[in-house]
């Protein structure tokens, strides 16, 4: 039985090109600034998102940490959402590791946060409060469903950002995803970001690897924080190779787990006692609402015929689609959870 694992597009194993470019890559190291493909994986990303720079880290975490530091000296304050991804599942790196405060304003539904909120939570002034230095925004929004946050949504954010000189950072995990469903230039849903972290490990199918982009002074500053958090690799080429495959061929594919996506939505809306926000369905990611009593739950009905995913607690389930999840798949998920349904 084909296990259908849809509990994450980080459980995606690397393309055959992958796994060829892997073997194949031109090395150095990197510590040195002498692995020409992290070099050339560097420069690609730089260029797509229309920075300066860019640093390849090992996670999505590291590059949000590196970032976060990277902005702020301890005792200053980073605004984030309090349905972040930074906030709630980064272990409290920022504070444990940089001595950053944390304020979380409440998130709207789609993930973006309120510019009145934000105003407010800057700090004045005043020898009571910490120093604001930073603005953290997260799309697709993780905890929303994957939702796509538009230039016009972030406007307003980033509005109060520069009315108040604060750079704002992106926690771009998804950041591909956001822009093939918004139909927009990567560069143009990241413009107003000083910064931006994104995941070279989920939709994109690497096996390793995040990267942080910039301006070349930040990158300047962000090597010497990764290096002083160990994050420093020395033929990280190996990990690059993987990445520059993904920039190069995975990019617009994000497409069809967007449609698989929507198509698994559809099918279980139509599942009585299902229920599925379909406006927030824009990328690969699906949150189901479970309206019937499971006494030990639904994942392990689902488990037995084969489908995974994740229960968030109180009959929430999130499911996400990703390279080698096809059609068939999907429709098999629609049936299973028909079934189990009954
Ligand atoms: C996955 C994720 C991260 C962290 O990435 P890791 O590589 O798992 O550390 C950060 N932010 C968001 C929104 C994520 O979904």
């Amino acid at each position: 039985m084909k296990v259908i694992d849809l509990r994450s597009d980080t459980v995606t194993l690397p393309t055959p090109e992958m796994r060829e470019a892997i073997n194949n890559a031109e090395l150095g190291d990197d510590v040195f600034g002498e692995d020409p493909t992290v070099n050339k994986l560097e420069a690609m990303a730089a260029e797509q998102l229309g920075k300066e720079a860019a640093l390849l880290v090992s996670s999505g975490t590291q590059g949000n940490l590196v970032s976060v530091l990277s902005h702020c000296q301890r005792g200053d304050e980073v605004i984030l959402g309090d349905q972040c991804h930074t906030y709630r599942y980064e272990a409290g790196a920022v504070s444990a590791f940089g001595g950053i405060h944390t304020f979380a304003v409440p998130t709207m539904e789609r993930g973006g946060l309120d510019p009145t909120d934000l105003e407010e939570a800057i700090r004045s002034d005043d020898p009571h409060f910490p120093h604001t230095a930073l603005i953290c925004i997260e799309n697709t929004h993780n905890l929303s469903g994957g939702t796509a946050l538009s230039p016009e949504e972030i406007g307003p954010m980033a509005e109060v950002a520069q009315r108040h000189d604060l750079p704002m950072h992106l926690d771009g995990a998804r950041i591909f995803n956001a822009s093939v469903a918004l139909g927009l230039d990567v560069e143009e849903v990241v413009r107003p970001f000083s910064s931006v972290t994104f995941c070279l490990s989920k939709g994109l199918s690497c096996p390793v690897g995040s990267v942080i982009c910039g301006s070349e002074e930040f990158i300047y500053k962000a090597r010497r924080i990764r290096k002083a958090l160990g994050g420093s690799m020395r033929q990280a080429g190996i990990i690059a190779a993987a990445g520059v495959v993904a920039l190069e061929t995975m990019v617009d594919r994000l497409a069809e787990d967007h449609v698989n996506a929507r198509f698994l939505a559809e099918g279980l809306a139509e599942i009585p006692g299902l229920q599925v926000d379909l406006e927030r369905v824009q990328t690969n990611m699906v949150m189901v609402n479970v309206q019937r009593e499971f006494p030990d739950g639904i994942v392990g009905p689902m488990d037995a015929r084969g489908i995974k995913f994740l229960d968030r607690g109180r009959g929430r389930l999130r499911l996400v689609t990703h390279y080698g999840i096809d059609e068939a798949d999907i429709q098999q998920t629609v049936e299973a959870f028909r079934a189990v349904m009954n």
